[in-house]
């Protein structure tokens, strides 16, 4: 086993302080373009501040890779997701079925794709964390969106233990972290009295400085791992997502990707934007990059939606982007009668392909889009930073507050914001884009606006015995 823990400076020889100052700077560069970008101010004014920002966000995104530094970092960024995927495979593979404890997770959540998934994952936390093994209710034969189950599309969670033998015929007991019943069984997580401290955003606690040293969003990174595990494809579905990635052309050059959800979300969870406000964001990453590589880049898009009108808008209205979209892709991947449910090889394949892209602009509030993101961490890259959502936030659904600390103090300007005094811990309720946060500063209780450059992230830990 690597011992990761004392490893705390990687091969590229920077300190813990310079990558996370690195991050930081970008981090504060991207939040000033918000503030500026929202200024009431001359056109012209505002086109020469926001023209000296990019190139200052190309600089940043420069310096990710000064002295091909990035190289290293990929390669620990590996060696930390290979250690986590390996004691999850342990975990997974007992000596012994019908002696291990188990933890068993319904496929029955009425949801969407993305949301079952999320269920399942955390199931998958919670077994880790309580250290029991994981098994789908019937092997997930019951799953509404493949009549042949689980293993239609993904490979099964044990190459050893099938459902029967792990659970033999004892009557489940319901899930609690304390329990000492040999078989439990999880409910939704929203069911829960309270929230655990392994719950989401939590990352191992022997892991965090490490994985802070080479990626910007720590618990993106251990989320990612954990789907990255349940969502490996069986070699079916493998063959049909690398002919869909095919079609994308990859290897062409950069390509954004944008998730466009509507439908049934729109007005209900969630509020309608244009392509245009898509596009806007898209525009400004490709001139970041060309201020970075200091040449023209031609325009690519990905474009995932549940909308089939969205990619003959953007092909009609942006002649200059290539435009790709995932509905033509679905087609021609030729829908095998296997699934019940017509749409799962399309949002599996526009969630893989959303995991391959260099930049992602969608809205976090969709599972789908937020699932795109974890799996794209733990590709290798360290795309923590890459995406603009154009509404939330990254969170995990049933996570626990997400919190940050005050770097800075703050004396409020209007009534609408609070003050801040350095040390603060404010639980976060969003990101306005507009260089502000909302949140709740912890000690005066008061719940308001305050510039987002002033808090940095405050990530919960939780001792996972498994990953020690
Ligand atoms: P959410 O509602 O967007 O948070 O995500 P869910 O995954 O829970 O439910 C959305 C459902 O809408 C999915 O199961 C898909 O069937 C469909 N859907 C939403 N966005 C997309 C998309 O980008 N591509 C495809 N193929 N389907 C989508």
């Amino acid at each position: 086993k690597i011992k990761i823990v004392e490893k705390l400076v990687p091969q590229n020889g920077n300190s813990y302080e310079i990558e996370t100052s690195r991050r930081l700077l970008d981090d504060r560069i991207r939040e000033l373009f918000y503030l500026i970008h929202r200024q009431t101010l001359s056109e012209g004014v505002k086109l020469k501040l926001e023209s000296q920002m990019i190139s200052l966000m190309g600089l940043s995104s420069k310096l990710e890779n000064a002295d091909n530094s990035e190289k290293s970092r990929a390669t620990e960024r590996k060696q930390i997701a290979d250690r986590i995927l390996s004691d999850i495979k342990r975990n997974q593979n007992p000596k012994s079925c019908k002696d291990s404890n188990v933890l068993i997770c319904n496929l029955d959540k009425e949801c969407g794709f993305g949301c079952q998934l999320h269920h399942v994952t955390y199931c998958a936390i919670t077994a880790f964390a309580t250290q029991r093994l994981l098994v789908l209710k019937k092997d997930g034969m019951n799953w509404k969106y493949s009549r042949d189950g689980w293993n239609s599309v993904f490979l099964p969670l044990s190459d050893t233990c099938k459902y029967a033998e792990a659970v033999r015929d004892e009557t489940p007991a319901a899930f609690s972290a304390t329990s000492t019943d040999r078989v439990v069984s999880l409910g939704i997580v929203d069911a829960l009295p309270t929230r655990p401290a392994f719950l989401p955003q939590a990352v191992p606690t022997n892991l965090l400085r490490n994985i802070s040293m080479v990626h910007s969003h720590p618990p993106a990174f251990f989320i990612g791992t954990v789907v990255a595990f349940l969502m490996r494809f069986n070699s079916e579905t493998i063959d049909k997502l690398e002919k869909a990635a095919q079609q994308v052309e990859f290897s062409k050059g950069p390509i954004v990707g944008l998730q466009i959800r509507r439908t049934d979300k729109v007005g209900t969870e969630a509020a309608f934007h244009g392509l245009d406000e898509y596009m806007e964001w898209t525009e400004i990453w490709f001139k970041s990059q060309e201020k970075m590589e200091n040449k023209v880049i031609d325009r690519r898009i990905f474009i995932a939606s549940d909308d089939p009108t969205v990619v003959p808008e953007a092909k009609q209205k942006y002649p200059n982007y290539q435009v790709y979209g995932s509905t033509e892709i679905a087609e021609t991947a030729q829908l095998s009668n296997r699934y019940t449910d017509a749409s799962l090889l399309g949002v599996i394949t526009d969630i893989y392909l959303l995991s391959k892209v260099d930049f992602l602009v969608c809205t976090f509030s969709s599972q789908v889009c937020r699932m795109g993101y974890e799996l794209r961490q733990a590709s290798g890259l360290d795309d923590g930073t890459k995406f603009h959502s154009l509404d939330d936030i990254y969170y995990f659904g049933g996570q626990q507050a997400h919190e940050m600390v005050a770097i800075e103090s703050h004396k409020s300007a209007s009534p609408l914001e609070i003050d801040l005094e350095i040390g603060d811990k404010i639980g976060i309720a969003g990101n306005h884009w507009d260089g502000y946060s909302k949140g709740t500063n912890r000690r005066t209780n008061k719940m308001g606006t305050f510039p987002s450059y002033k808090v940095v992230n405050d990530w919960r830990t939780y001792d996972f015995k498994l990953f020690v």
